[in-house]
């Protein structure tokens, strides 16, 4: 079986995280297995090198901060390939050239002050090229022939600078061509996460956080067995455990499962990651380095449904409600249509919609960030329906919460709304919108942020999550 498996940032944040991943790859090879690996800059790293990118347009430039990656890497170098003086030698002499061009992009920034996102992705990608030799030497020093191969030879994108989309027909060629004999050959290739080039060969990156993205594009287009996502959690919980502590590690979720749950504020793989493996219906498994003998969360078309209808519940906080209301907004058209043009020319990110069917009220929500430039535009462009008393208010009320509940089965389960409100109501929490997409795989509700956590805790209580499915 073919596996891509994909590390981030803590996962090589230090000398003995890199040595625990390198062993964890050729464990997975030793029991037969092709493996690819992805991985990302050490922990923080791309932070740093944003933040110097930053600082170096506005004219301050600090050497210093190329010696704290280098030593920072070195000593990593040295821990992991202290007793082997040609290997060490070889990495270490690496890390100085690819140090070497960051510092050089940073002072010409420094001089002429323009941060173009094609200079940032330049400079936001060294991170992986750094650690990729790094994790590349700590596996071959375990007896497993390793390369470390730049994704900017595999992941062919377009030049949309600072979240890329791959051109998966030409990164099928290339990536195959390069890293197929490779596999064959048993060693094990350690591609650089995150980054990528343009046909014309300039670095591109795929967005923050796009290592996983990197492993989901790799895998399809070598149509591997599945994806692994070794990160610092075991898996996709049932909830927030910080705020549910009975919550537990769902061993099955589906894709769309897995894309409502991201899209309202779990912590797990962004929808766009698992496009690409969702096309070739690979599964995608998300496992736990630190945890390693824990299965994870697998991620697959079916994702074993439950019989309760929900799997997990979410929330997103930090949000706004605004509701625009007034009787004699029914029959008017056009109110919707201004309304959202408005939203899209402030280039806000609606996160959920509802109208009552009497069409006396529409409400969404919005970030807290975006929301107060949305009203005040909202106020001049419906003027004349304010005005005129087709609308009587355009409000927005502070800190509320969405709490969605998640699971493909409660589509056409009568009875899931049923007990998601039983079980608000005998807590004594207010809802304050609804809304119910037609995919019916969530339910989404607006609460006071102050009364979040017991919204999310009442439902998760109600669908009885704790238990196993
Ligand atoms: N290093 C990149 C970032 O921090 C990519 C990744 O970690 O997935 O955004
Ligand atoms: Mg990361």
């Amino acid at each position: 079986m073919l596996i891509v498996m994909k590390f981030g940032g803590t996962s090589v944040g230090s000398a003995e995280r890199i040595a625990h991943a390198a062993q964890l790859a050729v464990d997975t090879a030793a029991q037969g297995h092709q493996v690819i690996v992805v991985t990302s800059a050490m922990s923080k790293v791309t932070d740093t090198l944003i933040t110097a990118a930053r600082l170096a347009s506005s004219g301050e430039w600090d050497p210093a901060r190329r010696e704290e990656l280098f030593d920072r890497h070195q000593a990593v170098a040295d821990a992991l390939l202290g007793g082997d003086a040609a290997r060490r030698g070889a990495v270490v002499e690496v890390l100085g050239q690819r140090l070497d061009r960051f510092e050089k992009l940073c002072f010409g920034l420094s001089m002429v002050h323009e941060l173009t996102p094609r200079l940032m992705d330049a400079i936001s990608g060294t991170g992986e090229t750094l650690s990729a030799p790094l994790l590349s030497a700590a596996i071959a020093t375990k007896g497993r022939p390793s390369q470390a191969i730049d994704a900017t030879e595999l992941i062919v994108t377009n030049d949309q600078f600072g979240g890329a989309e791959p051109l998966m027909d030409e990164t099928r060629v290339k990536a195959g061509a390069r890293l197929k004999p490779v596999i064959e050959r048993g060693e094990i290739p350690v591609v650089t996460g995150f980054i990528s080039a343009t046909a014309d060969g300039v670095m591109t990156t795929l967005g923050r956080g796009g290592s996983d993205y990197s492993a989901a594009i790799l895998g399809a287009v070598l149509d591997a067995h599945e994806v692994w996502i070794w990160t610092d959690v075991d898996g996709v919980m049932t909830a927030n455990p910080s705020e549910v502590p009975e919550a537990r590690t769902l061993a099955d979720i589906s894709y769309s499962e897995a894309s409502e749950l991201a899209y309202y504020g779990a912590k797990v793989l962004h929808y766009k990651t698992i496009l690409p493996a969702f096309r070739q219906r690979i599964p995608v498994r998300i496992l736990n380095s630190f945890n390693p003998s824990h299965p994870g969360t697998r991620v697959s078309v079916e994702g074993n449904p439950s019989a309760r209808g929900v799997k997990a519940v979410t929330s997103i906080r930090g949000v706004i409600l605004i509701a625009i209301s007034g009787t004699g907004m029914q029959g008017i058209p056009g109110i919707v249509a201004k309304t959202f043009d408005v939203v899209a020319e402030q280039q806000a990110n609606v996160l959920m919609i509802s109208q009552a069917s009497s069409e006396n009220n529409i409400c969404f929500v919005l970030s807290a960030a975006e929301a107060p430039r949305v009203v005040n535009a909202l106020r001049v462009a419906l003027e004349f329906e304010l005005s005129r008393g087709h609308i009587e208010e355009i409000a927005a009320e502070q800190q509320v919460a969405i709490v969605a509940a998640v699971g493909d089965r409660m589509r056409g389960m009568p009875g899931v709304a049923a007990t998601v409100f039983g079980a608000l109501g005998s807590e004594g929490i207010n809802v304050i919108a609804i809304s119910q997409g037609s995919s019916e795989r969530n339910i989404s509700l607006v609460v006071t942020e102050r009364e979040a956590a017991g919204a999310v805790r009442a439902l998760h209580r109600a669908f009885q999550l704790e238990k196993p499915a």
